[in-house]
């Protein structure tokens, strides 16, 4: 028997706590503060951000907290024990993109890019600081660790250097939070060298208790839907399968490069532009199977994920609205195994079990390949469920799956 592997979040209070420790026993001292941001899992939406498509992301409870002091000087010194023990020290005036003389090595290269990103922007010359990282949110399990610590670092600098872009995670400004977005983007995108899309970076800095942040990623416009879970009696069970690491970067590639491909064969800069049109009209213009299978997933997950939103907006999540939810995020994996073609055993069986243990809808989140997937369940039933698919990666050899029991949380701000 196996007894399932919680992986829970820190409360504010513990991670301040863990930040403030950590600051003072690596550069002594008190910071000016803490701030923190956090990860990130999609609710529905997977692989339409590069089409145009809607994505619907809620924050994790789950958050990167960094204690920050100033420096009279234009030094950067940066510590992260989760991923090394030395202090990265660098200059302010020697960061560049990489590929230059600047290029920064290692995970420094997401603070620090920052730090780049908001100077690249016009938005003044920063003072050096000191930056102590302390974060709950899992390594690389695609729930967006690398944007929980852009975009912690991104509103500390905000506060520290009066740029007063981010305004509170009470009261957000919107359009400053968008510099910001674009600010991290940049350092994940020139400085981190990863080619990633400001899904990630916008949820970590927009997302609001309570509610979804549905993401229109043709112009990364935002609104916010509610999804207050608990009031429900429902909870977002994230399971992180702990597939071993595949070869991903060639398929991501090649599916991009594929749904380009369809977009300039059915006439249009991105399939989004055909997602009203007939599906078996624009199926039948493309030449090869594969192609036009996913193209029809492209076109049902923005289909999808619009008639999710739809249902949000009309109420609490019970009843007949839960069943329709819970098609929906169904649907939505099988799409992503079938015509996709992005799942793995892991992602399917952890979706599966979930299903066959009364979840209401599960599905693969994020690239897919490995990763997370999400079950919707009922509070009272999440240990349960939980405890089934330990036993079902158990019985099949498969690695441990970790669990992250998750209500949606709120955005990048300071909390001490
Ligand atoms: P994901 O964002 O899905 O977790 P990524 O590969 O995009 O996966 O980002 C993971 C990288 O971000 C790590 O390899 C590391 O460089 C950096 N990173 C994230 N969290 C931390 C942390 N707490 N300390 C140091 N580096 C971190
Ligand atoms: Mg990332």
């Amino acid at each position: 028997a196996s007894s399932p592997d919680y992986h829970h979040a820190a409360t504010p209070e513990q991670g301040v706590a863990e930040a403030e420790a950590l600051f003072a026993g690596v550069f002594g001292g008190r910071p000016d503060g803490v701030w923190s941001a956090p990860g990130r899992v999609n609710v529905i939406g997977e692989h339409v951000d590069y089409n145009g498509g809607l994505c619907l992301p809620i924050a994790l409870p789950h958050r990167a907290y960094v204690a920050v002091r100033v420096r009279s000087d234009r030094r950067i010194r940066l510590v992260s024990p989760q991923t090394r023990d030395a202090v990265d020290e660098l200059d302010l005036d020697a960061i560049g993109p990489k590929g230059s003389a600047g290029e920064v090595h290692g995970w420094a290269a997401y603070p620090a890019g920052v730090a780049w990103a908001l100077e690249q922007a016009g938005l003044g010359r920063l003072p050096g600081f000191d930056a102590a990282l302390w974060s709950c949110v899992p390594l690389g399990s695609g729930l967006s660790s690398s944007a929980a610590l852009e975009c912690s670092m991104a509103v500390a600098l905000d506060d520290l250097a009066g740029l007063s872009l981010a305004g509170t995670a009470e009261q957000p400004d919107e359009r400053g939070r968008g510099v910001l977005v674009d600010a991290c983007r940049r350092a994940e995108n020139d400085v981190a060298g990863a080619n990633t899309g400001g899904l990630d970076q916008s949820a970590s800095l927009r997302c609001r208790t309570g509610h979804a942040l549905e993401l229109d990623c043709r112009d990364m416009s935002t609104a916010q839907i509610p999804f207050d879970l608990p009031a429900d009696g429902l909870e977002l069970l994230v399971i992180n399968t702990r597939a071993p690491h595949q070869l991903v970067d060639g398929q991501y590639a090649e599916r991009r490069a594929t749904c380009e491909e369809a977009a300039r064969l059915l006439g249009v800069g991105l399939l989004v532009e055909v997602a009203d049109r007939d599906l078996e009209e624009t199926l039948a213009i493309l030449p090869a199977d594969v192609m036009r299978r996913r193209v029809r997933h492209v076109v049902t997950e923005i289909r999808r994920t619009r008639d999710f939103v739809a249902i949000l907006r009309e109420g609490a999540l019970e009843g007949g609205r839960l069943d329709r939810a819970a098609a929906l995020l169904d649907a939505s994996h099988d799409s992503l195994r079938d015509d996709y073609q992005v799942t793995v055993p892991e992602l399917d069986v952890a979706v599966g079990t979930a299903r066959e243990l009364g979840a209401h809808g599960a599905r693969m989140t994020g690239g897919g390949f490995g990763g997370s997937a999400i079950a919707l369940v009922d509070r009272s039933e999440s240990t349960r469920i939980a405890a089934g698919i330990a036993a079902a990666f158990a019985d099949r050899g498969f690695n441990a799956p970790q669990f992250i029991p998750t209500v949606p949380g709120g955005p990048a701000g300071r909390d001490a």
